[in-house]
């Protein structure tokens, strides 16, 4: 039997992980130890005994074996806070794959030297008179920097030292002399940065409705009697879901708990903040991409320290070492940017539940629209459902016109705005009220429709419509991003003969343009990713536009969400359908979404509003159900859809993403991980033409799709490659993922790399 060696770090700060210490296994603890687990080892020169982490296991021996040094023990006392970050980070290298550095470095704060922000200030200790006499003394000495920081203490009684050093010029030295002289005294006071700065304003107090009350009420005495859970609460924005989260939290900050309330980084605006801070006072901080690494450092102790009992912030804020959690909430639950983008790539739902179990804590989500997981979960039981159906401010739904573009066309309208849409708009600018037009580009992926008869062209093994690729040979070639299908884009429709198929390619900036062509004088706000590159172009555009600066806001997904502006009586989506077809199978949800979003921003104030839906596929069910907020109706035909295909919820899908310097190589390594798991775990290959029928019903068994060159298929000259393994069982896919990393290891190093995608958000 061989030996045995773990590589352990001995301090958890973010900048020391990627130096791990190895140490020999002893045979008592063989079988015993795991990745994750806090250990003993002697350190240093003089063996002094520290605790540490194992984060890898092997075989190999990587220093001299003579020297090498021997763990312990196991310290299995209580989890503490840093012990449960370990664990958590073990759990996510084991679920989505990724080294346990990279796993560590997702949950620990980076401690850069940033140094505490220490305030100090030089304060005066005797009386100006006496100032005034030594600042005359230090005149007749010519003692110039003195004389200055005298002159200065005659007026004020404290100075920051920073000042002190810095704009009057005078030395630490000299200070130091006239502290010893008995005339001042520098006084530091440590302080953790707080990014918060809001004035104290006071809140007034809501009487939370019966449907409120119900759910708080039952998520407490969950928690109470010792089975905390995970709750999905659905209800459309202004439904009162955040005064429910605020008050369980409000119970939970009263029971001695902390809460950590997740959303989405573009929601994190002032007013929902605000909310918050009225509430919690002092007691609550935010997380956010602005804070620099050392405030995100200083927010981490506050929460170690007890300082605050609340952080609000995007999915980082996750991983706050709060001491004892009672609630995770995490608002808008179903949005794209709970997804991490490099490995490991969790979403955020899955650790929260973890967290949660670490902390024995409950877990609220919350959406208008939830996601297709969250909502198939709450149907088998795994969450409790809560619903809340009404809008507490008032405001009616909007009055929603579906328009087919295919009979604008037939008509002979070729302009971008239908006639319903035209006419809506003029009756707004003659009542001075305002409008938002949308364009829904996300996920555009170069599809290509008939615009005369809405026909898409789809994959015939995927059922994802296919992606135009240019500056092939001759003409351009349709291909799938699944598995890889391709055929040659056709001249006319294949469906009703027309020539007028293509891509749809139509910016915000070109909308205004037209917009302005067809209504003289209209005063028109662009939001996109072209007007929001500064810092605070977002907020500065909205409010602009909610203080009536302009009649009509243009805008991509970016502009459905957020701020509420009640002079909005008409909302316009321009082409609905560029979302369905974005080339995934997500994209009926992603566009129901959006299009319930994008509806319900008309109407929100006393006005009554109206939206319009320019669609080429009208009778879409996305569409449809969209338009009459039906979500409920919405999921019981996208769930058939995934069913019927094996996509997740109702089966899971892992992306094989790989990285090769070589494209030959990589293509080969791609093939190679492909037949691995073929052959190592009895998968099938979806092969072309049977793929429809087969796949029917939840797959037992694995199902291999590809490997394909990705849809990206080269990025600065590194070549990416992708195969995708479904299965309705996700441990399954776990062993999937171990089986391939295990054979990247055993393999001779090879430049190219692999990461895996469980569930991807995204099609690669
Ligand atoms: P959501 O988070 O679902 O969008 P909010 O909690 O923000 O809903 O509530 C929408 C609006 O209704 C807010 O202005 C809020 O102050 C108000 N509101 C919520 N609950 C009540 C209540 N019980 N009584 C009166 N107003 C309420
Ligand atoms: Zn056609
Ligand atoms: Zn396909």
């Amino acid at each position: 039997m061989g030996e045995l060696y773990a590589d352990i770090i001995v301090d958890i700060s973010h900048e020391k992980l990627d130096k791990p210490f190895q140490y020999r296994i002893p045979d008592r603890f063989r079988g015993k130890l795991e990745t994750g687990m806090c250990v003993t080892v002697p350190f240093g020169a003089g063996n002094k005994l520290i605790k540490g982490y194992v984060i890898n296991i092997g075989e190999t021996c990587k220093f001299d074996p003579d020297r090498m040094k021997e763990i312990r023990g196991i310290n299995r006392g209580d989890a503490d806070v840093e012990d449960r970050m370990i664990s958590l980070a073990g759990w996510l290298r084991r679920n989505y794959g990724s080294t346990m550095i990279q796993a560590l470095k997702t949950v620990l704060p980076a401690k850069r030297s940033v140094k505490k922000l220490e305030h100090k200030v030089v304060q005066r200790i005797l009386g100006r008179e006496e100032i005034l006499s030594l600042l005359g003394e230090s005149i007749r000495k010519k003692q110039v920097a003195k004389e200055r920081l005298l002159r200065e203490l005659t007026v004020q009684e404290t100075i920051p030292y920073e000042w002190v050093t810095g704009k009057l010029g005078v030395s630490a030295q000299t200070v130091r002399s006239l502290e010893k002289a008995g005339a001042v005294r520098i006084i530091s006071t440590q302080s953790l940065r707080n990014p918060v700065k809001l004035e104290n304003a006071e809140e007034e107090r809501k009487t939370l409705s019966v449907g409120q009350m119900r759910i708080v009420e039952e998520v407490m005495t969950d928690y109470d009697a010792g089975n905390p859970a995970t709750y999905l609460l659905h209800g459309i924005t202004g439904s009162g879901k955040t005064e429910v989260y605020m008050k369980i939290i409000e119970e939970m900050v009263d029971r001695g708990k902390q809460a950590i309330v997740l959303i989405p980084e573009i929601a994190l605006t002032y007013q929902t903040l605000l909310r918050f801070f009225r509430r919690f006072k002092g007691k609550v901080s935010v997380m956010n991409s602005t804070l620099s690494p050392g405030e995100k450092y200083d927010q981490c102790e506050r929460a170690k320290n007890g300082e605050i009992d609340v952080i609000i912030g995007p999915r980082s804020a996750l991983f706050t070492p709060f001491p004892h959690i009672g609630v995770i909430v995490v608002d808008e639950e179903h949005e794209g940017s709970y997804k991490s983008e490099s490995a490991p790539k969790y979403q955020a739902r899955e650790p929260a539940m973890e967290v949660a179990r670490l902390h024995g804590a409950s877990v609220v989500l919350g959406s208008a629209t939830p996601s297709l997981e969250a909502y198939y979960r709450a149907r088998t039981g795994e969450y409790k459902l809560f619903t809340l159906r009404e809008r507490l401010t008032g405001g009616q739904l909007p009055k929603v016109h579906i328009v087919d573009l295919r009979q604008e066309l037939r008509e002979g309208n070729r302009s971008i705005f239908s006639r319903k849409l035209q006419e809506l708009l003029a009756e707004r600018l003659n009542r001075g009220e305002q409008s938002i037009l949308f364009l829904n580009r996300r996920g555009y992926a170069g599809f290509v429709s008939c615009r005369a008869c809405g026909y898409v062209v789809k994959c015939p093994h995927c059922d994802v419509s296919l992606s135009e690729h240019k500056s092939m040979r001759a003409g351009s070639l349709l291909v799938c991003h699944y598995c890889g299908y391709s055929e040659a884009a056709p001249n006319v429709c294949p469906q009703c003969g027309s020539r007028y198929i293509s891509g749809f390619r139509a910016g915000t900036q070109q909308i205004e343009e037209k917009l302005k062509g067809l209504f003289p004088g209209i005063r028109v706000l662009r939001m996109d990713a072209d007007t929001t590159r500064t810092k605070d172009s977002y907020e500065q555009i909205l409010s602009s536009f909610s203080s009536g600066e302009a009649d009509v806001l243009i805008g991509t997904q970016m502009i459905v969400k957020g701020h509420d502006f009640p002079r909005v009586t008409l909302a316009g989506v321009l082409a609905a359908d560029l979302s369905l077809n974005a080339g995934d199978y997500r994209a009926g949800e992603r566009t129901f979404q959006l299009l319930t979003q994008a509806v319900g921003r008309a109407g929100r104030g006393t006005l009554p509003g109206e939206a319009v839906i320019q669609t080429y596929q009208p009778e879409h069910y996305a569409i449809v159900r969209a338009a009459g907020q039906d979500y409920e109706g919405f999921y019981e035909e996208e769930i058939l859809y995934r069913e019927m295909l094996g996509y997740p919820p109702v089966a899971h899908m892992l992306a094989v993403q790989l990285f090769a310097g070589d494209e030959e190589k990589g293509g080969l390594l791609a093939g190679r991980l492909a037949k691995t798991v073929r052959r190592e775990l009895g998968g099938e290959k979806e092969s072309r033409g049977n793929g429809g029928a087969e796949v029917r019903g939840r797959p037992p068994e694995l199902r291999i799709i590809g490997p394909v060159p990705a849809s990206i298929g080269r990025i600065n000259d590194i070549f990416r490659f992708v195969f995708y393994v479904k299965c309705a069982d996700y441990g399954k896919l776990v062993q999937v993922k171990d089986l391939l990393e295990e054979e990247m290891q055993n393999m001779a190093p090879v430049s190219e790399t692999v990461q895996f995608d469980f569930d991807p958000v995204n099609t690669w």
